[in-house]
């Protein structure tokens, strides 16, 4: 279905991640995806599912940023009007990026909860098709065509690196992959502060985590007191998760820029600073998904300028 509306992204392999862990580590360069993040595929996947005469009454989400600016560009291809509701702890680029692509923008309250009431009332009122960032069947299968393929590039492989939020790439990579090799470990990667799928897993259930401001920005947002898919697939599917602090983060994201020449934003980057933090068990062949590049490039530019933090193996 979304064929020909994403970019297939190279799997490439690190040199230098390889060496420093000792296995074989390979990249996929999801971040390359038209609107600079994997969340196209499952916006585009989850637009096109839509029957037509409903997608012609428009779609709405509410987005830390990368879901609205790709479901703006599939709205646009697909010349249907977007509404993208939005808290305030978004990055302006990121506002004005989602502008620029011919939706209208709403900004509302301080959390992507606040956010999600605006997007209820418009779907209530104006008939307009809500589509979650995470939490729906044909999203969820959208992100999994990156299993798809990391299966064709790399059968083999044995240890998949996700970023995780509310769970979309997660669950839709781990039903595709485990699907085809069972064995395949599928590892969650979160920051330390304000993580909600992290704090729902311990809770067994999903539960409310103030929301605190990160590099990861994308990472942000609850994963949904009502959540019905991507809670109880992550619950299932994942084999670990774990946490990177802001330090880290800062590190792979210099990391990226100097030894690979990739632009990434802190979302896309906690993959490498787990995996240099040495927070990966017995990672065999590894890929690590670089998840969006959607950055400041003013705060990129701070950030790559700046000194590593000391070396140490967490
Ligand atoms: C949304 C996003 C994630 C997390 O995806 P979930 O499906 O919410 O887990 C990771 N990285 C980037 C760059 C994102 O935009």
């Amino acid at each position: 279905m979304i064929a020909g509306h994403v970019v297939r992204t190279p799997l490439v392999p690190t040199i230098t991640l390889s060496n420093d862990a000792g296995v074989p580590v390979h990249l996929k360069l999801e971040h390359q995806q038209v609107t600079g993040s994997f969340k196209l595929r499952g916006a585009a996947n989850a637009l096109l599912s839509l029957d037509p005469e409903r997608r012609a009454r428009g779609v709405v989400a509410a987005s830390t940023g990368n879901f609205g600016r790709a479901l703006a560009f599939a709205a646009s291809q697909a010349g249907v009007p977007a509404v993208i509701c939005m808290s305030k702890l978004v990055p302006g680029n990121k506002v004005e990026a989602i502008r620029a692509l011919g939706a209208e923008v709403r900004i509302v309250g301080t959390s992507q909860d606040d956010a999600q009431e605006e997007v209820d009332r418009l779907s209530a009122e104006h008939g307009m098709a809500m589509l979650p960032p995470f939490d729906h069947a044909d999203v969820i299968a959208g992100q999994g065509t990156i299993g798809l393929e990391l299966l064709e590039d790399l059968p083999d492989l044995e240890t998949v690196v996700v970023p995780l939020s509310g769970g979309g790439l997660l669950a839709g990579i781990a039903l595709a992959v485990k699907s085809a090799n069972p064995r395949a470990r599928l590892i969650g990667v979160t920051m330390e502060r304000g993580a909600a799928m992290h704090a729902s897993l311990r809770a067994g259930m999903p539960v409310l985590v103030e929301e605190v401001e990160s590099l990861a920005d994308s990472l942000g947002g609850g994963v949904g007191l009502a959540n019905r898919h991507s809670f109880t697939l992550v619950r299932d599917l994942v084999d670990d998760v774990v946490l990177v602090s802001e330090t880290r983060i800062a590190d792979a994201i210099r990391f990226a820029y100097r030894q690979e020449q990739q632009v990434v934003e802190g979302a896309g980057a906690v993959g490498i600073a787990a995996l240099m933090a040495g927070l990966i068990e017995r990672p065999g062949r590894t890929i690590i998904v670089l998840s969006g590049r959607n950055i400041d490039m003013n705060r990129h530019a701070e950030i790559v300028s700046g000194q590593p933090a000391e070396a140490t193996r967490a």
